[in-house]
């Protein structure tokens, strides 16, 4: 996505500057604006959100909101273009840095994907294989699973999503995280070697075979977070030595021999609360990502809490959502402004809706 330069002007204000004018936008559009702050965004971003959640609750709040004309979604490309499909269109959706996109997101796009449905053709009934899509995917994969009778999924309900979708269908296609696809379809009992196959839209035919695709259940797409592919189970080893009684919690996004040597894995959202409510004194090692983990960590000083990855690692594209971006958005707005507007084509809202409305439904 495109970026137009900020203002020198702008680039050039210290924080203390930036903050004082970020109020006073914030304050003269009132109600017409609603700032939403992915868990993921650094500490200088949250403080400005009127709600920080998981991407798929945020953009429901915002839905939930038809009075906030403005929604200024502090995450990444995929999660705004949700945001606008959900809400109604006369919600205006701005991302305050084009550039923030995900890179898992990005391992699928629509072409490789419409590909590799027109080659699952060639060896079997695609009308019996259901789409699944993670809802870290563009608008255009979430249109197409729509289209496909699929749905999306959450890494919070994605067990409920499967397994709604292996009673529908003889297979199941899952996009863009091979990771999240492995544990959960591992932990409803599936086999990651027998009844899984790895899709790699890099090779011809994915890398696989007619005979396999028939016989396989689960067509994982070679997809991966850049972030929680990071954690190891040598660091769940090493924290375990260095902190007796510890436990581990992991996002299902890790890699699956990572998530079995984890005493617990979850979403964001549950990772958060099983810390939340666990007792004082205890002491946690967190597979996610940094900015997420420090912020509990200074929430709750009664608690040991730290990231199982000693080289930081941010998600380096949330990271691009920097004050000054804020600031610029915002200021437009005051001066009449709309800039980075994200807008999702009316038919391919109409299609990623159904695939949102469906796992919503579950
Ligand atoms: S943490 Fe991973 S999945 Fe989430 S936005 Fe960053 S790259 Fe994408």
């Amino acid at each position: 996505m495109f970026q137009q330069p900020l203002p020198m002007e702008i680039t050039r204000l210290t924080p203390e500057e930036t903050a004082t004018r970020l109020k006073e936008a914030r304050c003269r559009l009132g109600d017409e604006l609603m700032i939403l702050g992915h868990h993921y965004q650094r500490d200088e971003i949250i403080r400005w959100a009127d709600f920080r959640g998981d991407s798929l609750k945020l953009s429901q709040l915002a839905a939930e909101h038809p009075e906030a004309r403005y929604i200024v979604f502090c995450g990444v490309h995929f999660m705004a273009e949700s945001a606008d499909v959900l809400t109604t269109p006369e919600q205006v959706v701005i991302l305050p840095n084009m550039s923030a996109g995900c890179s898992m997101a990005d391992m699928a796009n629509i072409r490789q994907v419409e590909a590799c449905w027109t080659d699952l053709a060639k060896a079997t009934d695609t009308s019996r294989i259901i789409p699944i899509t993670y809802v870290n995917s563009t608008a255009a994969i979430k249109a197409f699973v729509g289209r496909n009778g699929g749905a999306c999924c959450t890494s919070s309900n994605a067990r409920k999503v499967i397994e709604w979708a292996l009673e529908r269908g003889d297979k199941l296609m899952f996009l863009p995280d091979q990771h999240l696809g492995r544990n959960t379809c591992t932990e409803i009992g599936l086999d990651p070697e027998k009844d899984m196959l790895l899709w790699n839209p890099n090779l011809p035919f994915g890398g696989t075979t007619p005979k396999e695709i028939q016989q396989r259940k689960v067509i994982l797409w070679k997809g991966h977070c850049s972030v929680h592919a990071r954690f190891t189970v040598e660091q769940i080893t090493e924290a375990r030595q260095n902190y007796p009684g510890i436990q581990i919690i992991v996002h299902p996004e890790c890699e699956l021999d990572v998530v079995r040597a984890a005493d617990l894995n979850g979403s964001t959202e549950y990772i958060i609360k099983v810390i939340s409510q666990a007792p004082r004194g205890t002491q946690w090692g967190v597979g996610t990502e940094v900015n997420l983990v420090n912020r509990l960590a200074q929430e709750m000083p009664d608690k040991t809490i730290f990231c199982l990855d000693p080289v930081v690692c941010p998600c380096s594209t949330m990271y691009r959502i920097h004050p000054h971006y804020l600031l610029w958005v915002l200021e437009s707005l005051v001066e009449g402004r709309v800039v980075n507007q994200v807008s999702v084509k009316p038919d391919i809202a109409r299609d990623a809706k159904l695939a949102l409305e469906r796992m919503l439904k579950l």
